[in-house]
C-alpha cells in the first residue's frame, strides 16, 4: 500500500446527512471546513503481473487548485513515490481504476514533452464502460469531480481496456460494479477467505463510512450505496475480509464486525509498503 498524496475536501460533503458534531471528533475540521484525506493505492504483484489499484491525483494542479485541495505531495504523484518503493512506472502492467473522478485516475497520466501520456506506459487500464459512459457526460451534480485531461489522453492512447459487470480481470483479482457512488464505480477484491483484501474506492472511504447512513454527499444514490455497504459488510464480517480504506488519514485498512442493527469497525490491519 502507498499514499499517492494528502489532500482536503469539504467535511459536510464527506459526511452527507451525518451532523458535524459526530464526524468532527474522528476527522476535524480546518477553518476552512474542510478534513485531511489521502489518496491511498495498492500495489499487487504476482505471476509476472504489477498492478495499481487507482492512481490518486496526478501532479498537474495549479497553485489556485493546490490552495482549494491543499494538496501535499512531496514526492511528485504517484509515479515519484512508487519510485521511492524501487518500482519504476515501466514495470506496472495493470491499472485498475475504481472510477474516473480526479482524486482516483489522476495520476494515471502524466505530462511529456507537454503532451499529456499514459504514467505507466506498458500497462492497460480496466475501467467499467458505464463509468466511461459517464465521465464523458456527467450530470451537474458530479461534472466538478471529472477532469477529462486525467483520462482522455488514456483512451486516445488506446490502453483502456473496458470492463463489464463483474469480472476476474486477473488470477484472483475480481471487479465488481457498485452504482451508488457513481454510475460503473468498481470495487476490486485480491485473494479469497480470510486473506481477501477488498479494496473499496469510494464506497468505503474512510472508517467512518463503515456504518450504513454515513454516506458522502457525493454519491449519486445514496439509498442504493446504502443497499451495497449492508452486502459487503454482512459477506467481510462473515468471512473476516479486510476492507481498504483509500482516503483515511490513519486507518489504512480495517475488518468489520455486526452490531446490533450494523456494522462497525471491529480491528485495524495495516498491509504495509510494497514488498
Ligand atoms: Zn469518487
Amino acid at each position: 500500500m502507498v499514499e499517492a498524496e494528502r489532500f482536503r475536501l469539504d467535511g459536510g460533503a464527506m459526511f452527507g446527512v451525518v451532523p458535524r458534531p459526530l464526524w468532527q471528533r474522528s476527522h476535524p475540521a480546518d477553518e476552512r471546513h474542510r478534513i485531511q484525506m489521502v489518496t491511498r493505492c495498492l500495489v499487487a504483484r504476482g505471476e509476472g503481473r504489477l498492478v495499481l489499484l487507482d492512481t490518486g491525483m496526478g501532479d498537474d494542479w495549479s497553485d489556485k487548485e493546490r490552495d482549494m485541495y491543499a494538496i501535499e505531495d512531496g514526492q511528485r504523484a504517484l509515479h515519484g513515490v512508487l519510485a521511492a518503493h524501487g518500482i519504476d512506472s515501466a514495470d506496472v502492467t495493470d491499472v485498475i481504476l475504481t472510477h474516473l473522478h480526479f482524486d482516483h485516475v489522476g495520476g494515471a497520466v502524466r505530462s511529456h514533452g507537454g503532451r499529456a501520456v499514459p504514467a505507466f506506459p506498458n500497462a492497460v487500464y480496466h475501467v467499467q464502460q458505464e463509468q466511461l459512459d459517464w465521465a464523458s457526460r456527467p450530470s451537474e451534480k458530479d461534472r466538478r469531480s471529472y477532469r477529462a485531461p486525467t483520462f482522455e489522453p488514456l483512451q486516445r492512447a488506446g490502453v483502456i481496456r473496458p470492463v463489464s459487470g463483474r469480472a476476474e480481470l486477473l488470477p484472483g483479482i475480481t471487479v465488481e460494479p457498485t452504482q451508488g457512488h457513481t454510475m460503473g464505480h468498481q470495487i476490486v477484491r485480491i485473494g479469497s477467505g480470510e486473506d481477501a483484501v477488498i479494496y473499496c474506492g469510494d464506497l468505503i472511504p474512510t472508517a467512518a463510512h463503515v456504518p450504513t447512513p454515513w454516506v458522502m454527499a457525493y454519491d449519486l444514490q445514496p439509498l442504493r450505496t446504502m443497499e451495497e455497504k449492508r452486502a459487503l459488510m454482512a459477506r467481510a464480517a462473515a468471512a473476516g475480509e479486510i476492507l481498504v480504506l483509500e482516503h483515511d488519514p490513519s486507518c489504512e485498512a480495517v475488518r468489520v464486525a455486526a452490531e446490533r442493527d450494523g456494522w462497525v469497525a471491529a480491528e485495524r490491519v495495516t498491509l504495509g509498503p510494497p514488498s
